[in-house]
């Protein structure tokens, strides 16, 4: 085993890799850039190196550096992670070069897994089934139109070189094709540098299942079953879960098997996952076809660790350093059933737009670090809630990584146990002060399709009508919780005073306290009343209930109102006020008159980036008459596209910045005149 590591990244994964390091008595060494300066990653390793400003391409990915600094600390080895160097296959030749171990599979099984279109035709040499598609050289326009034409619509066109969901277009008739085509080569051009196609059926119904593979030097290949990835949006993973519902056994097997010969046609070691798009045929069995090979451990395979309970990074370690795989194919069985969430920082009712802000309130669930078992035996105290994170309480989310903050990942000894904790994990997961797709997760969970394992790539899609824009908790619970907490916080003051009188509530003198509140862009004002017999009665759009709270600490109240009760934790920062009960949350604002004066101002002829990011392109040039809602600018945040399109008909004026510049929240992108 090495004695010290570098990992070569950031946020959950590298904390993640630390954990494992650390309890394999194996030293750490994180690397970080200007913004990662005070990260949890850096703390979670032993040791340190700054390598550069905060765009990936000034710090992670600039692979020189992290050699260097893997020679000054006398790390014998690299882990990658996900994403940033892990399938770079120049990076992983660098470190045979200079002698430092590659935690990955060999850098030529990287290159043959690095184009979609090259690995389609490797899989189609070892007999793995492909969607029906053209994955050859010819990338000419009228050549490839006249492929999806033979392959029939929808058909996907694909970036070779995609990742990430980008660089995907579903075409559904032929006269669209060869605006989708130009449109996807810009993006594959601009994101890969790389504008090569392949096109294949569109599957309809898909689902996502993969098969995770581990190779060993002694060149032995098992896989730990699969994950189900379905529910996704925009292409990218929302949920995932081991096993797969409806899975069979003969299927599963057959599966395995076609993975671990796509691993060994590449001559694989390490952690890898196979792709497959699945769709059902009769009897509710799944006909499976290869996508693709990710080269490096992925974000999803907590769920793997917690049914199989093995540690695959402890694995990962072993391999690198030369020993043979901790388990045989026939040692390893399914236990129960896991499923992940994705917490990101993202605005779900908003296209999923990213988000960036501080930390100001992260609570989590009970939960362990993670699944310590490196045993598969020992199941006697499977971990039920597990918590992936990089970040703490007041930590920034920066607009330079990815939108993805922390993991979420529950056990049970079935699915309906699991779907159950993870209801109940979500509910306790707090965060203040940005948005996050966590109250949509629950949503998502709960839906009718989740819930019965109706799992095929549109699930968000289909249940639209019950996953966005929906309502937070009731505008009189949240006053309640307002309330209990100013109440608490007076009390406490009274309190600490040794000779105030303890006989109950007092309000600044006065028996009645008013709340002005605000909610979206609307004011309320609720108010609390002291009555004769000293009950408390709690007043809202002239509506009024009884009202009492006690204080439960950490910022917990049993709150009634009414008839109900009501547990909830409110969190008040500054002018904001959280509150969550068990069916959701609001958060309101302690209203400002003052705020208020300019909000009539209006933004006029001006066009502003609506997050921070880098302008991909602009579809409009100064001087062009444009119509309301049309597309005037591609900007790209946290690995995501975002189209801003015109407010209003009008005549672009000037373009403020140029393709490939970074722009701030609210920079002016360009002017429009009447
Ligand atoms: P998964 O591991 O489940 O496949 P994703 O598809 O979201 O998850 O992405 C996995 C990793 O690939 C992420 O860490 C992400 O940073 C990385 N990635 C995404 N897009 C790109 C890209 N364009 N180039 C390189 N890596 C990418
Ligand atoms: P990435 O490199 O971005 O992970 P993949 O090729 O793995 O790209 O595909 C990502 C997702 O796109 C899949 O999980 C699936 O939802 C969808 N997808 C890919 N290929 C097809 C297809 N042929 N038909 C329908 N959906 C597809
Ligand atoms: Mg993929």
């Amino acid at each position: 085993m090495f004695k010290k590591i570098l990992i070569a990244n950031r946020g959950e994964i590298a904390c993640r890799v630390a954990e494992t390091a650390r309890r394999l008595g194996v030293l750490t060494v994180a690397v970080y850039s200007d913004a990662d300066a005070q990260a949890q990653h850096v703390r979670a390793c032993d040791e340190a190196v700054h390598i550069g400003g905060n765009a990936a391409k000034d710090s992670y990915l600039q692979w020189q550096r992290i050699l260097d600094a893997a020679r000054a600390t006398g790390a014998q080895a690299v882990h990658p992670g996900y994403g940033f160097l892990s399938e770079n296959e120049a990076f992983a030749r660098a470190c045979a070069e200079a002698g430092v171990v590659f935690i990955g599979p060999p850098a030529s099984a990287i290159a043959a897994m690095g184009s979609k279109s090259a690995a389609k035709s490797l899989m189609e040499q070892a007999g793995v089934p492909l969607v029906p598609g053209y994955h050859g050289d010819n990338n000419e326009p009228a050549f490839l139109q006249a492929q999806a034409e033979r392959i029939g619509f929808p058909v996907l066109i694909k970036a070779s070189a995609g990742g990430g969901g980008r660089g995907m277009r579903r075409v559904d008739k032929a006269e669209d094709f060869l605006a989708a085509l130009a449109s996807c080569q810009r993006e594959a051009k601009a994101s890969f540098g790389d504008d090569h196609v392949l096109v294949e059926r569109y599957v309809t119904k898909p689902r996502h299942i993969e098969i995770q593979v581990f190779g060993d030097t002694q060149g032995d290949c098992v896989y730990l079953f699969e994950r189900d990835c379905s529910v996704q949006r925009r292409h990218q993973k929302v949920l995932e879960e081991a096993p797969a519902p409806g899975m069979s056994e003969v299927r599963r097997a057959e599966m395995g098997a076609a993975a671990v010969a796509a691993a060994k046609a590449v001559g694989y070691v390490g952690a890898g996952t196979v792709e497959f798009i699945a769709e059902e045929v009769g009897d509710g069995d799944l006909r499976f076809y290869f996508m693709e090979m990710n080269t490096r451990l992925q974000v999803e395979h907590p769920v793997t660790e917690a049914i199989t309970g093995h540690d695959l990074v402890e694995w990962q370690l072993r391999v690198a350093s030369g020993e043979p795989l901790p388990a045989k194919q026939d040692d390893l069985k399914i236990h129960g059933h896991a499923i992940e969430a994705r917490i990101c920082a993202e605005n779900p009712d908003a296209n999923f737009l990213p988000a960036t802000g501080t930390l100001q309130v992260l609570r989590w669930p009970a939960h362990v670090g993670f699944r310590r078992n490196a045993d598969a035996e020992r199941f006697h105290e499977p971990a039920t809630v597990r918590v992936d994170a990089g970040v703490r309480e007041g930590d920034a989310i920066s607009p330079f990584y990815d939108s993805m903050v922390a993991k979420l990942i529950v056990w049970g000894a079935d699915r309906a146990q699991a779907l159950a904790r993870l209801d109940s994990a979500l509910r306790d997961t707090h965060i203040v002060g940005l948005h996050t797709n966590v109250a949509f997760l629950r949503r998502v969970v709960a839906s009718r399709s989740f819930a019965t394992a109706d799992l095929d790539t549109a699930l968000i899609e289909r249940e639209r009508p019950v996953l966005f824009d929906a309502p937070g908790l009731p505008l009189p619970v949240a006053a309640a919780g307002v309330m209990a907490q100013a109440l608490a916080a007076e009390t406490a003051l009274e309190s600490a005073d040794p000779w105030s009188r303890r006989d109950g509530w007092r309000i600044h003198g006065g028996a009645r306290r008013r709340f002005d509140l605000e909610l979206g862009k609307t004011h309320h004002v609720a108010t609390m009343e002291r009555l004769h017999d000293g009950a408390l009665r709690l007043g809202l759009g002239g509506e009024f209930w009884p009202f009492s709270a006690q204080a439960l600490g950490h910022d917990r109240y049993d709150v009634t109102l009414g008839r109900e009760r009501h547990t909830l934790a409110v969190y008040l920062r500054g002018e904001r006020v959280a509150v969550f009960g068990a069916h959701g949350s609001l958060e309101l604002q302690e209203f400002d008159p003052i705020a208020h004066a300019g909000d009539a101002a209006g933004t006029g002829g001006r066009l502003t980036a609506p997050m921070p990011g880098k302008v991909i392109a602009f579809l409009a040039k100064a001087g062009d008459v444009v119509e309301a809602g049309q597309p005037l600018a591609v900007m790209e945040a946290m690995k995501m596209e975002h189209t801003i399109t015109a407010p209003r008909a009008g005549t672009v004026a000037e373009l403020m910045y140029a393709v490939g510049d970074q722009v701030a929240e609210g920079g002016e992108l360009l002017r429009l005149s009447e």
